[in-house]
């Protein structure tokens, strides 16, 4: 089937039900797009308006609003896409946007060649029906080298967000984002934090003005998000956030977060606890153990402390563990019926739990990493490992 075909179809019609079949139609869709421009620009134009009229065909081909492939991937694949692959659809086709911007007509000008005379060339092509009669010829000289560039790679601290999130969407969590420069409503006193609390000390904020900061945890999203659809709600949420640390083997005054929020009629701490091992054992592995400490924070009541099972010495103690068999990995706890409150969100009908962990530091671990600073160098050396 061509990929004209196939852009008109929805993926249940193709037969496409899982994470490998989506891949395997957006690479076929990269290879194809790749291929036509390749072709393009090899075969070169006659003229500078023969040129012109190729490029603009190639682009409506692929870009036009009206039935280009991107808008009828858009429309088929994605937008009636099944429920459970829509993030993996959506995250695919936005890539494939960005890299089609390479066939804007200014970008393709730029790459095909105008022969000074027509003879040797071939007919003048003018039509769109041309355009896809030459994808199919080969290239003049396939003994000349290419122009391969270096792939990139996902970063890791990327890698790991989302085999967490990947976790949590399959658990029927919806991800959530909210802005990084903040108001101290969000960032402190709807969470609970008023202006006279030594705890917000704790944070060691970065102010822009007295009302404005730059969010020291993701949590403000979990108040937008109640304040946006109410309960029930089950949602996580990673991002950036900033402090005013000096930067260390252990620090960073950026780093990356992901909390989890689930708010419902009849939500206990025994859900906390169950869907928090169910997560621990997914990323690190079912021999993996949990454990729970009473702790504090000003937005959850009870609050507690998760450590799992050293995942270095299985909890036999080493140098990692410091001995101890464990590792703190997180904090949770029940949402405070205040904060609840702030969020619009009745706490007499509704409970919730949250919980929040640094993604920077799961990455570390996971990849024994021991300085966080090796993921913001951009050191292709470190990111050509993963
Ligand atoms: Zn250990």
């Amino acid at each position: 089937m061509s990929i004209d075909d196939k852009v008109r179809k929805t993926l249940p019609e193709l037969g496409v039900t899982g994470a490998a079949g989506v891949e395997a139609l957006f690479s076929d869709v990269r290879i194809a797009m790749t291929e036509e421009r390749v072709a393009l620009v090899s075969h070169g134009a006659a003229s500078e308006s023969e040129r012109d009229k190729l490029c603009k065909d190639l682009r409506d081909r692929w870009l036009a609003r009206k039935n280009g492939l991107l808008s009828c991937i858009d429309e088929n694949w994605l937008k009636k896409s099944p429920k459970e692959l829509k993030p993996f659809v959506g995250r695919h086709f936005n890539s494939l946007r960005q890299e089609s911007a390479t066939l804007e007509i200014a970008a393709l000008a730029k790459d095909v060649p105008v022969q000074a005379q027509a003879s040797g060339v071939g007919e003048v092509h003018s039509t769109f029906t041309t355009v896809s009669h030459i994808t199919r010829e080969v290239p003049s000289d396939l003994t000349l080298p290419g122009n391969r560039r270096p792939l990139g790679s996902i970063h890791p601290v990327m890698q790991m967000q989302r085999e967490i999130e990947e976790i949590f969407l399959n658990l029927g969590f919806r991800i959530e984002s909210g802005p990084e420069i903040e108001s101290t409503y969000y960032n402190f006193d709807a969470l609970n934090i008023p202006e006279s609390h030594p705890s917000r000390d704790d944070w060691d904020t970065l102010y822009i003005d007295s009302k404005t900061v730059l969010r020291t945890h993701t949590s403000p999203v979990q108040i937008r998000s109640m304040e946006r659809y109410g309960a029930p709600l089950h949602i996580i949420i990673p991002g950036k956030c900033y402090r005013h640390d000096s930067p260390d083997a252990s620090h960073s005054p950026m780093f990356h977060q992901i909390e989890g929020l689930a708010i419902d009629s009849d939500i206990t701490f025994a859900d906390l606890k169950g869907t928090l091992d169910f997560f621990a054992k997914k990323l690190f592995g079912e021999k993996i153990r949990t454990r729970f400490q009473p702790s504090f924070f000003p937005f959850t009541e009870p609050s507690g402390e998760v450590s799992i099972s050293c995942i270095f010495c299985g909890g036999e103690g080493c140098r990692v563990c410091k001995e101890s068999g464990w590792i703190e990995v997180m904090g949770c706890g029940m949402v405070h019926p205040q904060v609840l409150h702030n969020g619009g969100i009745d706490p007499e009908k509704y409970t919730g739990w949250a919980f929040g962990l640094g993604i920077d530091r799961f990455a570390m671990m996971k990849y024994d990493i021991n300085d966080i600073q090796l993921f913001f160098q951009s050191d292709v050396r470190f990111l050509q490992q993963f």
